[in-house]
C-alpha cells in the first residue's frame, strides 16, 4: 500500500493501527490516563522482526515520530491509552486494588496470523494506581526484560514480548539515582488471575461476568460451546499454566514473583522482574531478593502456581453455578487437573531432553536419578544436557559431561544406564541428537552475562554486550562456536546471587 504524506511530512498512516477492545469495556476495568511527557527520548532498541509480524513498520517506529510515540512523548489519535485495573496475592497476602501502577495499555493490533496483541508500556508515568511509585522504570530492569522476554520466545516458551526499549533522558530515584526507560511490551492480552480476583473482592458479579465473557472471547472461543462455558474456560487457563511452568523448570528457569497479579490467564510468562535461570542444577534454588522464605523457589513453583490458580478457581465460584456447593464441587474438580497435567508435562519434557520418546516409569525414574545426581554434584543444569547430546551418538563424549560433576563418578555410574535406555529405544542416533539439540538449548541468559550486558549499558552507555546477548539467544538451539564465552558458566567471582526487582 502507497503511504501519502501531508504537507507536514508526516504520513497519513497510522504507526500503530490500533483496533481496541478492552478500552470499550465499562469505564470500572481500567483508568484513562496519558503517559507522561519525558525529556530526552533515545531509542535503544526497536525490535524488527517482531514489530513485522504485528504488521508494523520498523523502520518508522525507529525514525522520530516512532520514538516520540514509544516515549509516550506523542500518543497517537487512534490510541484510546487505559491503565488497567486488577488485584493480587503478592506472596501470599491480597490486595484488592493493585493496576497499572506505572503501565499503559496505548492499544491493541491485529497481528499477521489474525492474533489480537495488546501494545503496552512499562514505566510511562504515573497512574491513579501508582499509589506511593513513581510509574516509572530504570534503564536496567527495562533491558533485563528485553533480554530474558526474547530469550524464551527464542525457546518456544509462551511469553510477552518486547517490541522497544527507550531511554527517557531522565533519572529515576531508586536506591542510587538511575537512568530511566520505557519498554514497550507486547502481549496476547494483560488479563491477569488478579483482573478476575478484581472484580470477586467486589463482589461485583456483572464485572467478572463481562470480564469472563471478553476473555472467552479473546482468548477461549471454543468455551463458548461447552455445556459450562465459565468451568470450561478454567479448564482451558489450568492446562495451559501446568503446560507453562513445565517449560519453565525444563530450561531451569525461576519467575521469582509468582504473585497472582504476575500471572496471565492467556498462558503466557508475563513480568519479567528478579527471574533468572540456574547455572548449577539445585531445585531450591532463589535468586529474587524480596523472596525470603523460597516461596517462589525453582522446584515450588508448580506448588505456586497451583495455589494462584485455586485464587482464580475461587474468584470465578460465583459463575461456576448459581448454587454455592455446585459451584465449589466444579472449581475442585477443574483444579485436580492441574497436577496430572503438570506432571505429565513435565516428565514428558524431561525424557525427551535424555534423547527418549516414552514417559514410561523406567525413563522417569532414570531422568530424575540424572537430577539427583547433578544436584549432589553441582552440575550445569543447561551444559549436562547439552552434553548430552553429543554423547547419545558417542559414548567418548562422556568426558566433556562427566567434568561438570564435582564428583565425576556419579556421571560414570549413571551413563551406562541410559546408554540402555537409549539403545532399546533410538535407532538412529544421529537422528536422536538432532532432535536432543532442539529441547536442550545450549545458550541461557546466564545471570552473569546479562548483568554484564546491564552493567556496561547503564554504567558506560555501551551496547554491544547487550546486543550480543539478544543476537546469541536468538538461536539458542544452535551451537555458536564463535560465542563460547556465553554458553559458559560463571567463574567463581562472576556468579549471581541475588536478583533485585527494580522496580
Ligand atoms: P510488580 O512487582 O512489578 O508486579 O508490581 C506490583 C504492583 O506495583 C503493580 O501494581 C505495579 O503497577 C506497581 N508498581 C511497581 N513498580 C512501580 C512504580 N515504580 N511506580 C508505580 N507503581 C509500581
Ligand atoms: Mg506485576
Amino acid at each position: 500500500m502507497q503511504k501519502s504524506s501531508d504537507v507536514s511530512g508526516m504520513s497519513q498512516t497510522n504507526v500503530f493501527p490500533f483496533d481496541n477492545s478492552y478500552a470499550r469495556l465499562p469505564e470500572r476495568f481500567y483508568a484513562r490516563v496519558h503517559p507522561t511527557h519525558v525529556a530526552a527520548p533515545r531509542l535503544i532498541r526497536v525490535n524488527a522482526p517482531l514489530a513485522r509480524q504485528l504488521g508494523l513498520d520498523p523502520e518508522r517506529l525507529a525514525s522520530p515520530e516512532g520514538v516520540a510515540i514509544l516515549s509516550g512523548n506523542d500518543v497517537p489519535t487512534n490510541a484510546d491509552p487505559i491503565a488497567m485495573a486488577y488485584a493480587g496475592h503478592q506472596f501470599g497476602g491480597f490486595t484488592p486494588q493493585l493496576g497499572d501502577g506505572r503501565a499503559i495499555l496505548l492499544g491493541e493490533v491485529v497481528d499477521r496470523d489474525g492474533a489480537r496483541r495488546d501494545i503496552h508500556f512499562k514505566g510511562s508515568g504515573p497512574t491513579p494506581f501508582s499509589r506511593n511509585g513513581d510509574g516509572r522504570a530504570a534503564l536496567g530492569p527495562v533491558l533485563r526484560e528485553y533480554i530474558i522476554s526474547e530469550a524464551m520466545a527464542a525457546f518456544g516458551i509462551p511469553t510477552t514480548r518486547t517490541l522497544a526499549a527507550v531511554a527517557t533522558g531522565e533519572k529515576v530515584q531508586r536506591e542510587t539515582m538511575l537512568p530511566g526507560a520505557v519498554l514497550t511490551r507486547v502481549a496476547a492480552s494483560h488479563i491477569r488471575v488478579g483482573t478476575f480476583q478484581f472484580f470477586a473482592a467486589r463482589q461485583d458479579i456483572e464485572g467478572l461476568r463481562i470480564l469472563a465473557d471478553y476473555s472467552i472471547a479473546r482468548h477461549y472461543p471454543e468455551s463458548k460451546d461447552a455445556s459450562n462455558p465459565y468451568r470450561a474456560f478454567l479448564d482451558a487457563v489450568i492446562t495451559r499454566q501446568a503446560d507453562l511452568i513445565a517449560e519453565w523448570l525444563l530450561v531451569g528457569f525461576i519467575h521469582g514473583v509468582m504473585n497472582t497479579d504476575n500471572m496471565t490467564i492467556t498462558g503466557e510468562t508475563i513480568d519479567y522482574g528478579p527471574c533468572a535461570f540456574m547455572d548449577a542444577y539445585d531445585p531450591q534454588t532463589v535468586y529474587s531478593s524480596n523472596d525470603r522464605r523460597g516461596r517462589y523457589a525453582y522446584a515450588n513453583q508448580p506448588v505456586m502456581a497451583h495455589w494462584d490458580l485455586a485464587r482464580l478457581a475461587e474468584a470465578l465460584l460465583p459463575l461456576l453455578s448459581e448454587d454455592e456447593n455446585d459451584a465449589m464441587k466444579e472449581a475442585q474438580d477443574a483444579m485436580e487437573a492441574f497436577g496430572p497435567r503438570f506432571e505429565a508435562a513435565y516428565k514428558m519434557g524431561l525424557v525427551r531432553k535424555l534423547g527418549l520418546r516414552d514417559m514410561q516409569p523406567k525413563n522417569v525414574a532414570l531422568a530424575q536419578d540424572l537430577l539427583d545426581r547433578m544436584a549432589q554434584n553441582a552440575a550445569d543444569f543447561t551444559l549436562t544436557f547439552r552434553g548430552l547430546c553429543t554423547a547419545v551418538a558417542d559414548a567418548h563424549d562422556d568426558a566433556a559431561v562427566r567434568t561438570l560433576f564435582k564428583d565425576p563418578t556419579a556421571y560414570d555410574a549413571w551413563a551406562p544406564l541410559w546408554r540402555q535406555r537409549i539403545a532399546a529405544e533410538v535407532f538412529d542416533p544421529q537422528a536422536c541428537a538432532a532432535a536432543m539439540r532442539q529441547t536442550n538449548p545450549a545458550f541461557i541468559p546466564r545471570n552473569h552475562l546479562v548483568e554484564e550486558a546491564i552493567s556496561a549499558a547503564v554504567h558506560d552507555g555501551n551496547l554491544g554486550s547487550f546486543e550480543s546477548l539478544l543476537a546469541v539467544l536468538s538461536q539458542p538451539y544452535q551451537d555458536q562456536p564463535e560465542f563460547e564465552r556465553y554458553a559458559a558458566p560463571p567463574r567463581p567471582d562472576q556468579v549471581v546471587h541475588q536478583t533485585f526487582c527494580g522496580t
